[in-house]
């Protein structure tokens, strides 16, 4: 028999009437002759009040009591769920992670799964049981501690136990109905994608699309999980496909870019007269990685006297602060004259694997931004993106000219 992983996300469960709209979703897989593993997260806002709880207790919390506690929301709706399913004729059963067991890391809070024995899953099939799985949890063995896989976990959990069960499909179950070109509140012509390449999946994930955690893209890209992205919204009895994230061998017709993306999370930090000889980049970004700040975009102009030079980075905007203050104790090291600054910035990236074939496809970019006055203050390309930080007021103006740009108006 097939097997099939359904994910419903936090809207999707978020009332006792939700979670008896999932049901009927699980109910027309159990009778299309599927066996069926459901994932679950925790009702919407939940997640978020618990982790408030947390700090309220402590600033200072210890890290497995965190997750002992923020573990507990996915508890609630995969025992409901079973009971919402047994209440419609359905055997069901709901799962904890420590209970599978999934097994991960001891990185409390953001724990990576390193194993899934996938025996009382199959056992439970064997029986006709379908199998109701809390998300967003694991257990670390060798302490016999429970483990949260970081926010947004439980598409991860969902895509792991795919590959465990060696599933046919995994269901991801949203709000929205699929992956789009672009955000549709920004460009309403955006479409929606029939399919996405992994790849470009993994880049717009990590771009801020909130559509799947990063992670579990990694995850369906390494074991080729068949990922679809779909709505809990549609009628139960008439679902739309929504879009399939997939191998490049399975795309028919390939777009040069698929996607816009924009960040807002973004922040500039712009170091003036550095002096310009070896160990200084070092100096700069050494004790930002060791304050575990991620720095994005790197600009650094050649110098014309070969003496100093101006230096151009990008960090997540909640370390800005942090950033600015570490450079400034660090002043003498890296001698710099002047250190300014910008959060009211935005990264524009456009995405697709078609970049890899096409020569100026950026250049373009460059251009017909420039035609509508947009400046740009820094630009990074990789082989199937690149992105443009520009001012924040142009953030709608310069997304909508690179969907037309591409053609994904009429995508
Ligand atoms: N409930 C968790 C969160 O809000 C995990 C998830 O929903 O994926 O982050
Ligand atoms: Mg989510």
């Amino acid at each position: 028999m097939s097997r099939l992983v359904m994910k419903f996300g936090g809207t999707s469960v978020a009332t006792i009437e939700r979670i008896k709209n999932v049901a009927r979703h699980v109910q027309r897989e159990v009778a299309a002759g599927h066996h069926v593993a459901v994932v679950v997260s925790a009702m919407s806002g939940k997640t978020n009040e618990l982790v408030g709880w947390c700090k309220e207790g402590a600033a200072l919390y210890d890290p497995r009591e965190y997750d002992a506690v923020v573990a507990s929301g996915e508890q609630v709706t995969s025992g409901l769920l079973a009971i919402v399913l047994q209440d419609m004729g359905i055997p069901a059963r709901s799962w904890q992670g420590w209970q599978i067991p999934i097994k991960t890391s001891d990185a409390h809070g953001s724990a990576r799964i390193e194993d899934i024995d996938p025996k009382g899953l199959e056992e439970g099939f064997a029986r006709g049981e379908v199998a109701v799985i809390a998300g967003f949890q694991g257990i670390h063995i060798p302490t016999g501690r429970l483990t949260t896989l970081g926010r947004g976990g439980s598409d991860t959990s969902a895509v792991a136990i795919a590959a465990a069960l060696k599933a046919d499909r995994c269901d991801i179950y949203t709000d929205v109905d699929g992956v789009y070109t672009t955000d549709p509140r920004i460009v309403p012509k955006a479409k929606r994608l029939d399919r996405v390449v992994f790849e470009e999946m993994l880049e717009m994930a990590s771009l801020g699309s909130k559509v799947l955690q990063v992670r579990s893209v990694e995850v369906a890209m390494v074991h080729k999980v068949k990922t679809f992205v779909r709505s809990s919204f549609d009628d139960p009895a008439d679902p739309k496909p929504g879009t399939l994230i997939c191998d490049e061998e399975d795309i028919v017709e390939q777009q040069v870019v698929s996607g816009i993306a924009y960040s807002k999370d973004e922040a500039q930090i712009t170091l003036r007269d550095v002096a310009d000889k070896p160990g200084i980049a070092a100096a700069i970004f050494v004790p930002l990685a060791d304050a575990n700040i991620n720095v994005d975009m790197i600009i650094q102009v050649v110098s014309d006297d070969a003496k100093t030079t101006d230096l151009t980075f990008t960090v997540p905007t909640a370390d800005y602060e942090r950033a600015r203050k570490i450079l400034e104790d660090h002043k003498a090291e890296v001698g710099y004259k002047e250190l300014a600054g910008a959060t009211d910035v935005v990264k524009v990236s456009a995405i697709g694997i078609g970049m890899r074939s096409h020569a100026g496809v950026a250049a373009r970019a460059f251009k017909a931004l420039s035609d509508k006055g947009i400046n740009i203050r820094a630009i990074t390309t990789s082989e199937i993106k690149f992105s443009v930080l520009i001012d924040a007021e142009y953030t709608e103006l310069a997304v909508r000219t690179l969907h037309t740009l591409y053609g994904l108006d009429k995508a």
